[in-house]
């Protein structure tokens, strides 16, 4: 992509921009948690990209339905699908609905995720399995259920949204810090596994981005940040958009920071 192409795509709200042509690959992109913030943002870029995409929401099904509205208008195919991912049964019931609307998931992104925050000292067990569960666990779950499909097309792309705080401290954190590097050790790891099959494995792992989970704080820090501000969410939906496209076929197994120089 020329420096040029970049410089339009951040002037331009994705969603205004015609999507390309639908992919030869039959398949959909499923996206977790993209009612809204990242998750949202990453839908948008994969159906600019030509791709069908799921958009998975917990509760916020008004939001769902809007982007996917929003993204229909644009001449894109996007469903909504309700599903709590840390619930039994989640993984093949999203998948079901995906696969019999969409056709196979050939891109899937594990980006639904919360933070429970507390020092170590006080942290409740359920603050620390809810997170887990939902960061980390549910992952598992949907990236074990994805790989049959994309091993048989020889062709499939796994992204998990992990974050900074995977990879250094930030106190109040224990639980979510745990999630993420957690998840970018899953991601090395399944990589490897697959990487014959023509499926790649990766993360990114975002900094500080402005969203609802950072409501209010995002500002504030921005003095602790090399760029001096906080990311948008369409700043994360790009390096997604690459790790999901043909050019990206050789890249597996590594998690691309998006911070603004933070962890630098
Ligand atoms: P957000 O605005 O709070 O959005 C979180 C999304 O996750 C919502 O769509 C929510 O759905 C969904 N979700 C939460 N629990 C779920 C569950 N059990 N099942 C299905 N969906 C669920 O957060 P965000 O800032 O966009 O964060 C997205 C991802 O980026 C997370 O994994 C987060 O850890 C990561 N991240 C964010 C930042 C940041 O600075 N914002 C930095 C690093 C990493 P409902 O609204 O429908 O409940």
């Amino acid at each position: 992509m020329s420096a040029t192409g970049t410089r339009e795509r951040a002037a331009v709200p994705s969603v205004a921009r015609a999507p390309s042509e639908p992919r030869e690959l039959a398949g959909c992109a499923l996206v977790t948690g993209a009612s809204r913030g990242i998750g949202a943002a990453i839908a948008r870029e994969l159906a600019t990209a030509g791709w069908s995409v799921a958009i998975n929401y917990r509760s916020d099904r008004e939001g769902a339905e809007g982007i996917a509205a929003a993204l229909g208008e644009a001449g894109a195919t996007a469903l909504p699908i309700g599903a709590d991912v840390t619930e039994p049964g989640a993984a093949e019931a999203l998948y079901s609905e995906a696969e019999s609307e969409l056709g196979r998931v050939l891109v899937l992104v594990n980006n639904a995720g919360l933070t429970a925050d507390g020092l170590s000292i006080r942290l409740t067990d359920a603050d620390w399995d809810r997170v887990l569960e939902t960061n980390l666990s549910a992952a598992f779950r949907l990236t074990r259920r994805a790989l049959t499909a994309m091993v048989r097309a020889r062709f499939g792309r796994v992204i998990n949204v992990a974050s900074v705080v995977g990879q250094r401290a930030n106190a109040g954190q224990a639980n979510y810090a745990a999630s993420k590097a957690g998840l970018i050790a899953f991601t090395r790891t399944v990589a490897v596994e697959v990487a014959r099959r023509g499926v790649t494995v990766n993360a990114v792992a975002p900094g500080l981005i402005e969203t609802e989970m950072t409501d209010g704080i995002a500002t504030g820090l921005a003095d602790a940040i090399p760029a001096r501000r906080p990311g948008t969410p369409e700043e994360v939906a790009a390096c997604v958009g690459f790790l999901a496209s043909d050019e990206a076929s050789y890249v597996t197994g590594t998690t691309l920071t998006v911070d603004g120089g933070m962890t630098a």
